[in-house]
């Protein structure tokens, strides 16, 4: 294990029983207030994805924006917001899905993705991959093409990467157990 990744699990608060009975909630608010920490994540975010061509990142609302627009800006690329139902007031594309606790909707403009685009998914942590996979239908049914999807943090005993099977994930770090 890196000592980046050993740095993320410490600093990573875990909330039993949030939001229901049952949940272990990742909480990654005591990382990203750790100004230095903070930086070292961005940054392995870039050397990760910084070799191919992308032409924009989508990040998942709401704590995929923390993560996703510094990584745009380092990597000089338009940012570009999956919001949840209701939120965003143009035209727009829509999908239902299942999530850890619960079901939700996730929107994108339909003018955000342009066909052939190459799109990288960026979200704070892979549960069980039902958000990611949403985020990525939307933007393949705008012609979108997704190149990867980025993590800070994955629970890989929740086995998300079989539902994001064929597509290019990675995460910094990994929870084997809650
Ligand atoms: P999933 O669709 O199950 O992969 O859930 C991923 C989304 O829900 C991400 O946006 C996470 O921020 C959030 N999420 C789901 N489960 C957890 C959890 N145990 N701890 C923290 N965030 C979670």
């Amino acid at each position: 294990m890196t000592t980046l990744e050993q740095d993320i699990r410490r600093s990573v608060r875990t909330i039993k029983d949030y939001p229901r009975k049952g949940i272990a909630f990742k909480d990654l608010t005591t990382l990203w207030k750790n100004g230095r920490l903070n930086r070292r994540v961005t940054a392995a975010l870039v050397a990760s994805w910084r070799r191919g061509r992308i032409d924009k990142i989508v990040g998942i609302e709401a704590r995929g924006f923390i993560v996703g627009a510094p990584l745009a800006d380092r990597l000089g690329l338009g940012f570009v917001p999956a919001r949840k139902v209701g939120k965003l007031p143009g035209d727009k594309m829509s999908v239902n899905y299942e999530l850890e606790y619960g079901r939700q909707g996730l929107e994108i403009h339909s003018d955000a993705i342009s066909k052939g685009d190459r799109v990288l998914v960026v979200d704070d942590l892979l549960a069980t991959g039902g958000t990611a996979k949403a985020a990525c239908s939307l933007v393949e049914r705008l012609g979108g093409e997704v190149v990867g999807i980025a993590f800070v943090t994955e629970l890989s005993y929740l086995k998300g990467r079989e539902k994001l099977a064929g597509y290019e994930v990675r995460s910094l770090a990994k929870f084997d157990s809650d």
